[in-house]
């Protein structure tokens, strides 16, 4: 489904009172200011439009669990709603910088639409994310690779 069908397929489900699908999107207060650097970072790389938008669509918001274990984070794209999740109890854990690389790392994925991890390199886009002192070690580098892959 395109992203013209997928709004209106919204609107005819709002038509039809279903309020339980097409919410609006929602970002935990949590991840708002993660959410700010990278569109101030996707800015930076001559991408600030196109992820602003983007993000307008996609709900960020921490939960308290993952119907599979070990999951700490996850992008998810469907048809009636586009979300990224992490796992509250670790989110709440982590360092600054161990944030930003669980944040962008499924902004990667839901917002930029990288669907591969990098393999061999130091990337935002590996898998499992990145320790936070890498990130703040290698940041230029690593957002360079994240905003404008070859
Ligand atoms: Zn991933």
């Amino acid at each position: 489904m395109t992203k013209e069908n997928h709004w209106k397929f919204c609107g005819l489900i709002l038509v039809w009172a279903t309020f339980t699908s097409c919410a609006p999107v929602q970002h935990d207060a949590e991840v708002i200011p993660y959410l700010n650097s990278f569109v101030q970072d996707a800015a930076t790389h001559g991408r600030e439009a196109e992820v602003k938008e983007r993000l307008a669509s996609v709900s960020v918001v921490l939960v308290d669990s993952f119907d599979t274990p070990d999951v700490i984070g996850r992008c998810s794209l469907s048809t009636l709603e586009d979300k990224v999740e992490f796992l509250r109890s670790h989110f709440k854990r982590q360092s600054h910088y161990r944030r930003m690389s669980l944040v962008y790392h499924e902004l990667g994925h839901c917002v930029l639409g990288i669907t591969e991890h990098t393999q061999g390199k130091l990337s935002i886009m590996n898998s499992p994310y990145i320790a936070g002192h890498l990130f703040v070690l290698f940041e230029q580098a690593l957002l360079l690779e994240l905003f404008r892959p070859e």
